[in-house]
């Protein structure tokens, strides 16, 4: 027989005891060489077999859990991968004892190296009644995988087959990468661009590198120390220790480990099904629970719900509080500038229009706690598996659900939460769910509106049945583009499972005190804006007609015989005639009546209208925007709360505080929203398009929901 022209090199890894040298006798038989790796004294055994006039040289690689570089089998083990280049890795898994055993798999995968599975000890996995979907974990580990049982000798043809097709390029080599939490993902990527100017790094696997030296890897980091650019690495390096503490309050090389075990939980959850578990600790006894067919989603919309009572019965105490600090202020400041249209800026303007947007600052605030207590917790990434299957009918994943709850906090980060999918149709259209997913200023709209014309009981019942209806019209819209114009096919990944823990006090003060100055500083800048540049637009022009017919109006009843408390009346009701004509008059009344026809079928006169045009700056605008609209000509009867105004307005009934609500909900994305949208997706064209489509949604709900409403009354 001639000898075969083609040689192959193939090295066994895995941990101690899963059945590499086994594996290794049973495919090399008699032919095998012991030596020794370079250095150390750790037995390197060779063999080979011609298999399909292929040369099969294996190597039996010492047993490792892991690649880092503190034992001398790691060392070994990792510099013959990285060095000797096998052609492809085989990876040697102990089926009975998966979890351990893919903690390996994965910093397998992040070296990127020609993998090849093979699921070992498949007599006893199936004696033990485990249950394992090989397809899905092919996929989520990229890599093909074989049964095999080195004692019995099955599978072994196959992955022989499979190492030779590998190597011919005739089977598909399914590649997925491990994503890691953004605070290490984003230093990577900065590490990687860094190396990619390093020309004598060029062979190496700059990701590889990368996560390396984020784990302060002793190796990685001397060989990378040598050259130039060592400088700005280490910079990247600080920076993400100091975010990691911030963050997570641990460091890189802690959340990197935490992240493989996510990883292989979430692939277990996923993959393998245990016969009953005979031993469980706490956290499993929790996703027994939480991760349960029947009351996954139960659990979750419980919670959810609860986070919604808390942010409303928790807020509206100290709401009513800082409402009245305001209303003192607005009582004790009007006389003090005898000025009336100075005191219209202040009053009507500032304090009435700020004060409007930062009396919600509590509930902004507890909203923004709930959310970040889902996140830390590790509960987030349990309902986003949970969610999974749900999301699938809707052409999307459980991937693309932390982005969107992080949407219902503020929709840019939440956009650019998606950069962790990849697959650009996905991405796309969970981009454009996202604004669907109430975000926390549109919050003040909602508890006004219900607060004002629901009973305490009912209003948070209101919120949420408002958010919920942004969740279905946000999946309907991405059910609807995944099915059209972005149809592709889903890709595997894996939901990864942090441990539960217990978010600690500082963390969750920390967020909190930052959310709040974020929520004040736009009230204070942008908001404050606005709400200058609506006072001035709602009182200019001013007709002079007007201010003549006031001052020969105001002659009369002074000259008028009766008492001076009823002239007193008499004045003030004259007052708030001619300044609500004045209003229609202005600017902003003239611009509101000309788009009033649009909205009248919803329930909404031009004062709401133009409300939902400045609603375009930012969604709290829209609650500022009817303070200052709808308190104008009431300034000398007392700044009386907002609510209470709308309630005794005729133009305001609860059919058109509902439709209002779902209006704003579903309306244009706030403008910061829309760059960001654009930024993301690359051109305006789709943006503008989903602004008409948004536009049509919007108006569409609100008539049915004024209209239902109407019907109920
Ligand atoms: P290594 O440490 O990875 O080299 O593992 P070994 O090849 O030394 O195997 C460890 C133990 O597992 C030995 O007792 C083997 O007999 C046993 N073993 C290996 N492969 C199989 C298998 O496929 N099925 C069963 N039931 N036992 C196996
Ligand atoms: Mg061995």
């Amino acid at each position: 027989m001639a000898d075969p022209v083609k040689q192959i090199r193939v090295a066994l890894t895995g941990n101690p005891n899963a059945g590499k040298s086994s594996l290794f006798n049973v495919l090399t038989g008699s032919h095998q060489r012991v030596g020794n790796f370079p250095g150390v004294t750790i037995e390197k055994l060779e063999g080979y077999l011609d298999y399909q006039g292929v040369r099969i040289t294996v190597v039996d690689l010492p047993g490792t859990y892991s690649l880092t570089p503190y034992s001398p089998e790691e060392i070994v083990t990792r510099r013959y991968i990285i060095d000797e280049k096998p052609d492809v890795v085989v990876n040697v898994l102990d089926g009975t004892n998966l979890e351990r055993n893919l903690l390996l798999t994965a910093q397998l995968m992040e070296m990127e190296v020609e993998l090849l599975v093979a699921l070992n000890m498949i007599d006893e996995v199936e004696e033990k009644g485990i249950s394992i979907d090989t397809d899905q974990l092919e996929k989520l580990l990229g890599a093909h995988i074989v049964p095999t049982s080195a004692r019995r000798r099955q599978g072994l043809d196959e992955l022989l087959d499979h190492i030779v097709s590998m190597c011919d390029g005739q089977i598909e080599v399914i590649k997925n990468k491990m994503t890691f939490s953004p605070v290490i993902e984003n230093a990577m990527e900065k590490i990687v661009a860094l190396l990619g100017q390093q020309r004598e790094l060029g062979s190496t696997n700059h990701r590889w590198l990368a996560v390396k030296l984020l784990e302060s890897d002793r190796e990685v980091y001397t060989q990378v120390r040598q050259y130039p650019v060592w400088v700005k690495v280490e910079l990247v390096l600080q920076e993400a220790i100091t975010e990691c503490q911030r963050l997570h309050r641990t460091d890189p090389e802690a959340l990197i480990t935490e992240d493989r075990f996510a990883f292989v939980r979430g692939a277990m959850q996923e993959c393998v099904r245990l016969p009953r578990a005979t031993r469980a600790s706490l956290s499993d006894y929790i996703d027994t629970v939480v991760l349960n067919r029947v009351l996954g989603l139960p659990v979750f919309f419980v919670v959810v719900w609860a986070i919604f009572q808390l942010t409303f019965t928790l807020g509206a105490p100290i709401m009513a509080g800082l409402q009245f600090l305001f209303e003192l202020l607005a009582r004790s400041v009007a006389p003090l500038l005898p000025n009336a249209m100075l005191r219209s800026i202040v009053v009507d303007g500032v304090i009435v229009g700020v004060g409007s947007v930062v009396v919600y600052l509590p509930n902004i605030v507890l909203l923004f706690i709930g959310l970040s207590f889902l996140e830390a917790s590790g509960y987030m990434a349990r309902a986003a598996f949970v969610i999974d299957k749900v999301m699938h009918r809707f052409g999307l994943h459980g991937k693309s659900f932390i982005p969107m709850v992080t949407g219902f906090g503020c929709s840019i980060p939440a956009i650019m939460a998606t950069r962790t999918l990849k697959s650009r149709s996905d991405r796309l259209a969970t981009i454009m769910t996202i604004p669907f997913m109430s975000c926390g200023a549109k919050l003040p709209v909602y508890v006004l509106l219900a607060g004002a014309f629901f009973p305490p009981a009912m209003a948070a019942n209101v919120m949420f049945g408002i958010y919920l209806l942004g969740i279905v019209v946000g999946l309907w819209t991405a059910w609807m583009l995944k099915s059209t114009v972005l149809k592709s096919d889903s890709e595997p990944f894996v939901m990864e499972l942090p441990p539960y823990r217990w978010p600690t006090l500082a963390s969750v003060v920390f967020q909190a005190r930052m959310k709040a100055l974020m929520y004040l500083k736009k009230a204070g800048t942008l908001i404050l804006m606005a709400v200058m540049a609506i006072w001035a637009a709602s009182n200019f022009p001013r007709s002079s007609r007007l201010d003549e017919a006031l001052v020969l109006e105001k002659a009369r009843i002074e000259a008028s015989a009766t008492s001076p408390e009823v002239k007193a009346g008499e004045l003030r009701q004259l007052n708030s005639k001619v300044q609500a004509a004045q209003l229609e008059y202005s600017l902003a009344g003239r611009s509101g009546k000309i788009i009033e026809p649009l909205i009248r079928p919803l329930g909404f006169d031009w004062r709401i209208g133009i409300s939902l045009v400045t609603g375009v700056v930012s969604k709290e605008v829209v609650v500022s925007t009817l303070g200052t609209i709808f308190s104008i000509g009431r300034s000398d009867q007392g700044a009386a709360g907002l609510s209470s105004i709308l309630r005794n307005d005729p133009g305001f009934g609860r059919a058109t505080a509902l439709s209002l609500m779902v209006f704003v909900l579903l309306y244009i994305p706030c403008v910061a929203t829309l760059g960001v949208m654009k930024k993301e997706v690359g051109s305006w064209r789709p943006v503008l398009l989903y602004t008409g489509y948004v536009l049509a949604i919007a108006w569409g709900a609100s008539f049915i929901t004024y209209r239902l409403a109407l019907l109920m009354q």
